[in-house]
This record gives structure tokens, sequence and C-alpha cells, in this order.
């Protein structure tokens, strides 16, 4: 049974319009053993007929037979597997990867067959001497002579142990002399083989052949068998796929084999990456200052960089305790009792005629934060103030003509509680509100240290829960029933006094609550305190002003009055939760983690304030989303158009593969490994030079921003970005140059 067996075979090729004959109606059959030589004048089909045989090129008509099997149900891969299993193939230019070394390219073959890289070595060392290359084992394809050249492909098809060479003008390109000693050797090696020997020079061959075929116009004209054949049996090689480690290995060669390519390929992917890079800070940006724009329900203060601190125990604060936090890294300021920070106060004059409704800002409102007012003047003690505010506010379009210079107390406005009085407005500053967020579009009072702590006593009134027990009946501010009332200092009564309001009465013997001890309890959630004070009287509408002082009744009839001393007592208390301001609000997380070190509770304000525009940031966030991957996505085709530029050199190099065997996927592979290999190392230097940056060895302003805004996630969202990226390039250019058949792939390129 002959190996190769061609009944009735023709080939054309479709051009544009026209339809040319490879060969026509070809009847042939090669047998082992046979050394054939083909003959023709050129364009006669030779080469046409080279490939049919070998199955870098399909055919049009007749049948094929294969070691006997019918041919024309063949895949590709069916092909790929033929040409592995029986095909060496030896080329005029050669088809050497010219950046490998001799070496090499022998071995390439080998480990296509699946042969581990040790194995090989002496296998791979017998054929160089073989062919008579030992002295140029290690020297680059590229500095061979032709005949040398032409040496190491036949060494290849020789590694390969194929049963079957073709060689397709192996000698059209070498002087006489080489050309002889090419052919030499090509009989050398043909022993158990059959040889096919394309050549238009007969001569050189002659004595070697055991069969001539010649070619005329796409037919054979002439077949002649010279010897008697001998009888070579076939022996199926066996092999397996190329393995995993020697992919990479091959991933790695090809990476950095031709430095030039590598250099470009670096750049792209260099430039690539800093580009998805700085896209996707962008992002993180942007998000992070979104948060910066919110606001929320509990807090009135919403600064960003405002960190709320208590202890877990809810005790007091000692000076050492806030001494301590005060010497932490990025804070630029420390508010004790900042739960006034949270309140909303107007200020209101004697007469009412002027009210205006403000926030006390720990990041902002000190007098001593402020280094100029744009009406009045500057503060000159410590009962002055300064209102802070949008210019096109409605309280500042009313009041800035009238209010500087006026009186006024300050009150919360939830809460009537007894608030510094006799501030007096000295200025006012204009603040543009888009730019320093903290004010929030309304006004903001600038007031002094002293004045801050004189809140204080304000603040805890407004936060606690008093409960007074009279005569075993208890009754709460919590619940206005079946009393409503409220505790407030009196200056005309010493400590332990106190004066009921006239509805308590009736919950005393004799309706009369005079003499009778009182209980105050006050509770919240940092501290509990109680007095006992003894009821000198209740008010009325007549005794009041005598008693107290105050005018109105009518604004003053729920009141229980204490001494100041008294009221100071429930009231004026140590520190249990403070506010911290960053510096830095970027860097919060040292912070943050050196005070929950220090055993305190910690409330970040960007982290807790809700965004009142979320519907339309979440419409903006898709948007910028949407954004980032149209972006990415034309940075994909910009590289890829690039890379698939660079990468036209190696073309030779991927068809040379698959004619020596290498499916498709396997190609792919390769290509995939070596830019996986490059956008690697563009990515890790360039982390290099984001840390080294971070750590001050060099000073590279473009990652600033990264530094700043990503974090471990952000680094491998990138990184997977980019090595998606990479892999989608190289498929994408594997698939447009291997939809062809191999040889097409390679007559694109030759
Ligand atoms: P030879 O190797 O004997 O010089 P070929 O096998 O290369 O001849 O060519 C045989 C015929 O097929 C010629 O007429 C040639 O023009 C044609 N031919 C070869 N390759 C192609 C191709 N890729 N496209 C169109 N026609 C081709
Ligand atoms: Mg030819």
């Amino acid at each position: 049974m002959s190996i190769i067996k061609l009944k009735g075979v023709s080939k054309f090729y479709y051009n544009q319009k026209t339809i040319a004959s490879g060969f026509n109606k070809i009847n042939l059959e090669l047998d082992m053993g046979e050394f054939v030589v083909i003959t023709g004048e050129s364009g006669s089909g030779k080469s046409t007929l080279l490939n049919v045989i070998s199955g870098l090129d399909s055919y049009e008509e007749g049948e094929m037979y294969i070691n006997g099997e019918e041919t024309s149900h063949y895949t590709e891969s069916d092909y790929e597997l033929y040409r592995r299993k029986y095909i060496g193939n030896i080329f005029q230019h050669f088809n050497l990867v010219n950046s490998y070394t001799v070496y090499q390219n022998i071995e390439l073959a080998l480990l296509f067959n699946g042969h581990k890289k040790k194995e090989i070595r002496k296998k791979i060392l017998d054929i160089i001497d073989l062919v008579g290359l030992n002295k140029y084992k290690n020297t680059k394809a590229s500095k061979l002579s032709g005949g040398q050249k032409q040496r190491v492909a036949i060494a290849r098809a020789l590694a390969k142990d194929t049963p079957i060479i073709v060689a397709d003008e192996p000698t059209g390109n070498l002087d006489v002399q080489s050309a002889k000693s090419i052919m030499k050797l090509l009989h050398k090696i043909s022993k158990d083989k059959l040889v096919v020997v394309v050549t238009h020079n007969y001569e050189q061959v002659s004595e070697y052949a055991t069969r001539k075929i010649a070619m005329h116009d796409g037919r054979i004209v002439e077949d002649k068998k010279f010897a008697e054949k001998r009888n070579v049996p076939l022996e199926e090689i066996p092999f397996k796929n190329i393995t995993w480690p020697n992919k990479i290995l091959l991933g790695f060669r090809n990476a950095f084999n031709v430095k030039v390519k590598f250099l470009l390929l670096f750049f792209v992917y260099f430039f690539l990456t800093s580009i998805v890079f700085s896209e996707y800070t962008n992002l993180r940006k942007l998000d992070y200052d979104q948060y910066d724009l919110g606001y929320n329900y509990y807090f009135n203060d919403t600064s960003p960089n405002r960190i709320i601190v208590n202890k877990q125990d809810r005790s007091n604060f000692t000076k050492e305790e806030l001494a301590n936090v005060s010497k932490l890294d990025n804070i630029s300021k420390v508010v004790e009792d900042d739960i006034s920070l949270d309140r909303e106060y107007y200020l209101v004059n004697d007469d009412n005629s002027l009210e205006m409704y403000g926030n006390i800002f720990g990041s902002v409102a000190n007098i001593g934060e402020l280094s100029s007012v744009d009406m009045g003047r500057m503060p000159s003690n410590e009962n002055e103030i300064v209102i802070a505010g949008p210019e096109e506010s409605y309280y500042m379009m009313m009041y800035k003509d009238k209010i500087i210079d006026s009186v006024m107390t300050l009150h919360d406005a939830r809460n009537d509680n007894i608030y510094p009085e006799n501030l007096k407005i000295c200025g006012i500053k204009f603040i543009d509100d888009k730019e320093e967020n903290p004010y929030m579009g309304s006004q903001v009072f600038y007031i002094s240290d002293k004045v801050f702590q004189e809140m204080r006593k304000g603040s805890n009134v407004a936060y606690s829960t008093v409960d007074i027990t009279i005569n075993d009946h208890v009754f709460s501010s919590k619940t206005l029933n079946p009393l409503y009332f409220r505790v407030v200092s009196n200056k005309n009564l010493n400590p332990g006094e106190a004066y009921v309001l006239q509805n308590l009465n009736q919950y005393c013997r004799d309706y009369n609550c005079t003499n009778a001890t009182m209980n105050i309890e006050v509770k919240n959630i940092y501290y509990e305190d109680s007095i006992d004070v003894k009821v000198k009287n209740y008010t009325t509408k007549d005794n009041l002003k005598g008693l107290t002082g105050l005018k109105s009744y009518e604004d003053n009839v729920e009141k229980i009055f204490i001494s100041e001393e008294d009221f100071d007592k429930l009231f004026e208390k140590d520190t249990y939760q403070i506010s911290v301001f960053l510096e830095d609000t970027k860097e919060s997380a040292k912070t943050i983690k050196s005070l929950q070190d220090m055993g305190y509770n910690t409330i970040f304000m960007r982290e807790v304030i809700v965004n009142e525009m979320g519907e339309v940031l979440g419409v903006i966030n898709i948007v910028r989303g949407v954004v980032f991957m149209v972006a990415t996505v034309i940075l994909f085709f910009i590289s890829y158009f690039i890379i698939k530029i660079i990468l036209k050199s190696r073309n030779i190099y991927f068809s040379t593969i698959r004619i020596l065997g290498a499916t498709k996927t396997q190609a792919n592979e390769l290509l995939n490994i070596e830019l996986l290999i490059d956008i690697n190392i563009a990515y890790f230097v360039f982390v290099a030079i984001v840390l080294l940056t971070k750590s001050g060895t060099v000073n590279v302003a473009y990652v600033q921003d990264v530094i700043t805004y990503f974090k471990t996630f952000d680094y491998i969202a990138v990184y997977v970005i980019l090595l998606i990226m990479s892999l989608l390039i190289s498929n994408r250019y594997a698939h447009k140059l291997f939809k062809n058949s191999a040889m097409s792939t390679y007559r694109e390129e030759a």
C-alpha cells in the first residue's frame, strides 16, 4: 500500500475573478524508501503538488489517500495532525526562526512533539553533528550562510523523525558547492523514508534519484523509476502534545530574543498601563470627591475630614488622653465636646428684630481660623463673633447691612436652652459655598473657645433626659404628660434651693410643694447625675419677677429654677466625646487605626454621610462607567493596531511553527504567554515607580494620584483589566492570523 496516493486530484487558485489551475487531474502513488525528484519549468505546478501532498494546502477535485485513508473529510485539525505525524518540510527560503540559535531551531520541532527539554539534548547534538554544524550550534540562524541554513532546516526535518520529507527547491538559493552537499545530505538521511525533492536542476540529484517525475503545465508528463524500490516498513512514531513548561519556555524565549521588538512592545504596554491607571484613578477620584458633597440627618457638621471619637466604656477623656490624641499624625484640630457641632443655632437680639440661623462647624468655626472679614472687623475679644456665609443667601441679603455691632443671644434651634448671651457681631465673611464644602450653603458662626466652652452646658441639656421626683411622683422631660417642665438656672438662688412651677403643686400634699425635697436626675448616653434640692417657692404671675428677675411669666411658666452652681454640677461635665479633624482626608485610614488601637470608637464622617443627590449621582456614575468602558475599548483598538504592526515581523515565526506541526491553539497560547509576559513587566515597572515615589526614592508627579486614591483592590482591578486586554489583543491577532490554512499564512508572509 502506498503511503501517498492521488487519484485525479486537481488544485485551483481562486483569485478575485479568475480561476488559475495549480495542477490538473494528477494520478500518483508514492512509497516509503523512494527518493523522488520532481522537475519541470517554473509555474508547472511542482510547489502546489508538494503543498497538497504535505497537507499545507487543500485540493478541489479527486481523492487523496494517506496510508490508505481517504482525506476528503479531513478538517484543518486532521491536517495539523497529519503534518505532525508524517511530514518534514524543507523550503527554498529555509523558514528558520532567525532569532533562534541552530540548537533552538531544531529543539523547537521536538518540543512541539511533546518531548521534554532534557531528554532531547543528546539527540539534537547528534543531529547537528550529522549535518556538520557542530561549530555553529549556538549561533543564531540569521548569522549563517545559505548552505548552513539549509542544513539546519534538514536537521530540523530530521529531528521530527517523520516518515516523509518534502523539499521544495532546497538548493534554489545556494551556490553549486553547497547545493551538492545538501543533496548528498538529503540522500544520506533518506534511507528509511520517503523523500520528495523538487528541483529544476535534475543533474544535481540524478545520482540519488530512484524516480523522476517531470511536470508541465499542471500535469505529469514523465514518471520514471530507476531502482527497485526497497521495502521499508512505515513506523508509527509516537508523539505527545507540547507540554506547558515548554510552552512557557518558548513564550519567554520569544518575549526576549528580539530586543527591539521587546522594547517596542514594552513601551506600548507601558503606555497602555499608564493610561488605564490614570483612567481608573479618575474614576476613583470622582468617586471620592462625590462623598464630600454628602450630608447627614444625624450630624450637622458633615465636614468629610471629621472623625467623631469616644471611649468604648463611654467614660470621660482624661487630660492625658486628650493630649495623646492631639499628638497623632495628620490631625489639624481636636474639638472637645463636639456635640455642639451637630446642632443648629440661631442668633437673636433682644427685641427679636434680628434673627439668623447657622451652625458651629468644627473644622472652620473658630475665630482663630479666620484671617480676614469682608464687612466689619475682626474680633477683638472673646465675646465677639463673625458670621460667614454665601453672599447671596437669604439671611445675608436681609441682614448684612444691619447686623454688625448688634448684641445677640445664641439659641439652640430645636431646643430653647441656655446659651451664651451678649455676643456682639463684629464682622461678616462671605464664602463661595461651592468651594468651601463644610458650609453647605448655610451661615456659620465663628466663635471663640470661651464661647464654645459655655455652649457645653447647653448641649448637655439638649442631649439629656431630666427626671424629677417629688413626693414619689416622677416626671420626665422626655414625656410632656402629665407635666411639661424644664430645668434652668437662676442667679437669685443658692445651692440646694429651687423654685418650681405652680402646676407641680397639685402633686404635693395640701397642693403645696413648698419645702418638699425634689430629686433632679440627669441621664444621657455618657453620664448620669442627680441632686436633691429643697423647693423654696413656686412661681406665679405675680411673684415671678420678684423671685427670678425675669419679666415675662408666659415665657417662663414651665420652668424649674435651680442655682447656677447646681446647674453647673448637673451639666458642666467633662469631655465624653470629641471630634478629630484630619489634615488630609485621604490618609484617614492610618489615623482611624491609631485611634482604634488606643481603644476608641470612631465614626468617620466621610463614610456615614448619605448623599442627597444619590439618584442623580447614580446616573452620573453609570455615565462615568460607560465613559471608562468606551475609553478602554478605544485604547484596546489603538494598542491592538500598534501591536499588530510590531508583531507583523513575527508572522513568519507563527507560520513556521505551524508548518512544524503546532496547532492553531498552541500557536495562540505561545502568543498569549509572550504578550502576558510583556504586560506583566509593564505593569510591575509601573507599580515599582508608584512604590518608589511613595517611599520618596524618586518623584514622579504622574503617579501621585494613584498613590492617593488606590487601595490594594484597585491595583488588582487594574491588573486584571490589563491581563484581559492583553489576552484579547493576542487572541484577536491570532484569530486574524490563523484563520486561513498554514500555507496561506505562510504565503502571505513569505
Ligand atoms: P512551480 O512551483 O512549479 O513553479 P507553482 O506550483 O508555484 O509552480 O504554480 C503553479 C500554478 O499555480 C502557476 O500557474 C501559478 O501561477 C499558480 N499559482 C501558484 N500559487 C498561486 C496562488 N497563491 N494564487 C494563484 N495562483 C497561484
Ligand atoms: Mg515552486
